[in-house]
């Protein structure tokens, strides 16, 4: 079947949500088309790792109502774009035509090198959510492999739903190369002390499948039996349409101030694009809730004709337990590291300082001062260490 939009957003995650909120905002009539490779419509990510397990958020409310704005092809993968046709194609042999198109199909989770006949769950989806509620029921023993953003959330997600965890991962501590080391090893101490087993140092190397479970082998020769195994590994971009379209790809695909790609009729949005932040003055690609929806309805505008630059440093968050943060910019380990503590390891602000400027700023159980930070790495300085703490106050 061949279809035919003003405007085709290709992929169904929170940036192609928030596009065609942006283009029908800026132009009621538009015909707007979404193709999605998930069964379900777009919902809030964050949610997965987070307030599903908390009961703040159920599969229902976590629904983006993107078919209020934009007709939703779903369960389908685009594989081809015939830029000059301005035609994509899909997996099951549709057509879209489109005047205007958004590339927004996100990132693919890394995988372990073996499957546990399907047993193992590279977390990532609503549908990958799911298969993990169901299998991790109280008192089940569920294998955490990866010490990241998605292993530290469900680690302490699943212990909060009654299940036994061994959080296995290759770094030194939780979070290490993004905290402090300081931080990070109490951050160690914290899990540990909430019942989860901290395998730190230590890669999976391989799984068994068995009757009871899956069988891990760790780098060190440990074995791990468990019930249940959910990896969180990191994603690399999906970037085979952008690439096979002849599109300028580096880290991700290059998109200009108007987060336009270098074909003028196609824009790039979330985990995927690579676009130019002037604070930092280098080119970014951020895998957040907050550049996903930014950046998404920074290109519907653009797509619907606006002239705005993206000049936005994304933010991002996470839970731990009951310790929470909010943070910007570059938060690199291997960059000299300012300790602001109003309570040691609980409450405080971490500077990340390059070359007397501020390039990341970790907020840690300090709230609001999101725009303060962005305000700090944008400014030149030079700063030195003592200069910065107190620089953002503890307390809003
Ligand atoms: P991540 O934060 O990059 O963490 C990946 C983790 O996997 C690291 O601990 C890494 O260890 C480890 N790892 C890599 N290869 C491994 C292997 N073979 N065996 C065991 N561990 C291995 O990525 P993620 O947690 O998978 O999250 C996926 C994406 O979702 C990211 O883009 C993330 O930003 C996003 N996300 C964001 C949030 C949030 O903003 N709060 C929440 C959930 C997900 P080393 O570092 O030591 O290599």
């Amino acid at each position: 079947m061949e279809h035919d939009y003003d405007y085709l957003i290709i992929g169904g995650g929170m940036a192609g949500d928030a596009a065609a909120r942006a283009i029908r905002d800026a132009e009621p009539a538009a015909r707007i088309g979404l193709v999605g490779a998930e069964g379900d419509p777009p919902y809030k990510r964050p949610p997965l790792s987070k307030g599903l397990w908390k009961g703040d958020e159920t599969p229902a409310s976590i629904d983006l109502d993107t078919a209020a704005h934009a007709t939703l092809h779903l369960g389908r993968r685009v594989r081809r774009l015939d830029r000059a046709a301005r035609r994509a194609g899909d997996d099951r042999g549709d057509g879209y035509r489109y005047r205007r198109l958004l590339l927004a199909t996100g990132a693919t989770p890394r995988r372990l090198p073996f499957d546990g006949d399907g047993r193992v769950i590279h977390f990532r989806t609503l549908a990958d959510y799911r298969r993990l509620r169901d299998q991790a029921v109280a008192g089940t023993h569920v294998a955490v492999v990866g010490g990241g953003f998605i292993g530290s959330e469900l680690a302490a997600a699943l212990c909060g739903a009654g299940c036994r965890v061994s959080l296995v991962f290759p770094g030194a501590s939780i979070g290490s190369g993004r905290y402090p080391s300081a931080l990070a090893a109490f951050l160690d101490d914290y899990y540990r002390a909430r019942g989860v087993e901290v395998l730190a140092g230590a890669k999976v190397v391989d799984g068994r499948a068995g009757e009871a479970g899956v069988e891990l082998t760790l780098s060190d020769g440990r074995r791990l039996p468990v019930d249940t195994v959910v990896a969180g590994l990191g994603v690399t971009p999906d970037l085979a349409l952008a690439e096979q379209a002849g599109l300028v790809v580096g880290d991700g695909v290059e998109v200009d101030a108007q987060l336009r790609t270098s074909d003028p009729a196609i824009w790039a949005a979330g985990d995927l694009a690579a676009f130019f932040n002037p604070a930092l003055g280098r080119r970014l690609r951020v895998e957040h809730e907050d550049a996903a929806v930014g950046m998404g309805a920074h290109a519907g505008r653009c797509m619907a004709g606006a002239e705005e630059a993206y000049a936005t440093l994304p933010y991002f968050y996470s839970d731990l337990f009951d310790l929470g943060y909010e943070a910007v910019g570059l938060l690199d380990a291997r960059l000299q590291t300012v300790e602001d503590w109003s309570e040691p390891h609980r409450k405080g602000v971490v500077y990340y300082l390059d070359a007397g400027r501020v390039r990341g700023v970790l907020l840690w159980n300090v709230w609001g001062q999101v725009d303060a930070a962005r305000a700090l790495i944008a400014e030149p300085g030079p700063f030195v260490a003592d200069a910065l703490r107190g620089r953002i106050p503890h307390d809003g």
